[in-house]
């Protein structure tokens, strides 16, 4: 490879979302991914799922597999990293443990690094005492100039040591961040020399961390605000390790909006794209959204598809300040997308909120009619579910109150008899031809408005709103519209 060629890959961007799977996919992370996502489209460059398992204990397959679904749910999929080649998934920590004992070992020679011996019960009795005196907790780098003496008496003692990361102070740590600009951390908040590999010999998130982005040649590393003082710790051992570190880019973090942070405590289930994924939101609105919420689209245009935002997106346009979970505001796209997407597309993903029904007894066009009849009265798609019973119901249930103020109303007999004997003359294919002649038999009878329309919604579908007349009569069809009708008479002669 020449030269030339050689700095084109170099250069190339490399972008990675690197998720621990020790819960469901957070929304945070999901706007996360899709950052990163949109930086590695729009600047040809390649985009990488990491699963960060170095929590032995709170990592599991099915949080692996939520993360898996969701993300390829929403569209954001990967070009390195499970079901691309090598095996299931490749980039998972826990199998590279000898791998990070090699880098710690690396780092211990050259001394930036040591073994320290303390006991978990001498960490807690450190952390007490601290709290006790008023102090932030931190280790006090007692191990970092063990005598020989000493590491013999602790290995006698059978100690198993970890490996810790010498952090001097005071200094700052600073570089310039493609969102929030310049940063400075002084290492005097870091906490004291930190561990790397644990005595368990697991390598520590921020030690495996910058192992694995050398390894894997990220350019750029987009992730939440809350990893800033990371970042300080991941540059000080980047620098250890002689090796340029990537360009750091920290998105603002999410909050309520009552300004909290999204959590699982405070908002439940509802801070999980699993939750929207059940609850019939399109991936295309969450995606719509989680995108502007914190990026402007540089024609400062609302509606986008992913397509479109990584044709122009760019970290530069991220703001800087807090974004702000509006549930309302979600609806309102998701609302738009359920409009606006394809017929096919959106009977399809109703599909699954409709098992209970008897599907069978419509034809897959007119299915797409109920759907079509529906959807612009729909939030979510989950809320077809009860729109569209009284399509499947052999008999549709008659609210009480309808029942008593439309049905034993004197004005219901008349319209629905007229229209029981004027039934084999409507023209069932055409919607608005049976909307037609609905106004028309209600000019022969002298009657319009809800006089006429709400004792024939009340028969065809037990309410008095719903989607449009003509179209619900014309789904229904000749037989259940007759069926219905009479069933509604029979009850207008027995409330009589
Ligand atoms: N596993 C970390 C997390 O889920 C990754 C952070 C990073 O991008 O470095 O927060």
């Amino acid at each position: 490879m020449s030269n030339h060629a050689n700095q084109q890959v170099k250069d190339k961007v490399r972008v990675r979302i690197a998720p621990s799977p020790t819960g469901h996919l957070h929304v945070g992370t999901a706007r996360t991914a899709l950052y990163n996502y949109l930086f590695a489209r729009r600047h040809g460059g390649t985009f990488v799922l990491r699963l960060e398992d170095t929590d032995e204990v709170r990592s599991k397959d099915e949080y692996t597999k939520d993360i898996i679904d969701g993300l390829k749910w929403l569209g954001l999929t990967w070009d390195e990293g499970p079901d691309i080649g090598g095996p299931y998934p490749p980039y998972k920590q826990t199998d590279k443990i000898d791998h990070y004992e090699h880098f710690a070992d690396k780092l211990i020679k050259n001394k930036t690094a040591y073994l320290c011996y303390a006991t978990t019960e001498e960490l807690t009795a450190l952390k007490e005492e601290q709290k006790e005196t008023g102090q932030a907790p931190r280790y006090d780098n007692r191990g970092r100039d063990l005598t020989d003496a000493a590491r013999t008496k602790y290995e006698a003692e059978g100690r198993i040591p970890s490996v810790r990361f010498i952090v001097e102070e005071p200094r700052m740590v600073s570089w310039h961040d493609s969102i929030k600009g310049e940063i400075a951390i002084d290492t005097s908040d870091l906490g004291g020399d930190m561990v790397i590999i644990k005595s368990s010999g697991v390598a520590i998130y921020n030690f495996a961390v910058v192992i694995d982005d050398i390894d894997m040649k990220i350019t750029h590393v987009i992730r939440g605000e809350d990893h800033i003082h990371n970042t300080a710790k991941q540059l000080l051992i980047y620098e250890a390790l002689e090796t340029d570190p990537p360009v750091f880019a920290h998105a603002p973090l999410i909050f309520d909006l009552e300004r909290q942070k999204l959590s699982k405590r405070k908002h439940g289930e509802s801070v999980h794209i699993d939750y929207y994924r059940k609850k019939g939101y399109m991936p295309e609105a969450i995606v719509n959204y989680l995108t502007q919420m914190s990026w402007t689209h540089p024609e400062e245009k609302e509606i986008y598809s992913l397509e479109e935002a990584a044709l122009v997106f760019d970290l530069d346009k991220v703001s800087k300040s807090p974004a702000v979970f509006d549930v309302d505001r979600l609806n309102w796209f998701n609302g738009h997308y359920i409009r606006q997407l394809p017929i096919e597309l959106i009977t399809e993903r109703a599909l699954p909120f409709l098992q209970d029904f008897d599907l069978k007894q419509y034809s897959k066009e007119d299915l797409e009619h109920i759907v079509s009849a529906l959807r612009n009265n729909l939030t979510t798609l989950s809320e077809i579910t009860d729109a569209a019973r009284f399509f499947f119901d052999a008999k549709p249930t008659i609210e009480a109150e309808v029942k008593e103020t439309v049905l034993k109303g004197d004005k219901a007999p008349i319209v629905l008899k007229i229209l029981l004997d004027k039934l084999s003359s409507f023209e069932f294919a055409d919607p608005a031809s049976c909307k037609k002649t609905v106004d028309a038999l209600g000019k022969e009878i002298g009657m319009k408005g809800k006089d006429l329309y709400w004792p024939i919604r009340a028969a065809l579908s037990g309410t008095t709103h719903g989607p449009d007349l003509g179209a619900t009569i014309s789904i229904l069809g000749e037989k259940r519209v007759r069926t219905r009708i009479e069933t509604a008479l029979e009850h207008c002669c027995l409330s009589k």
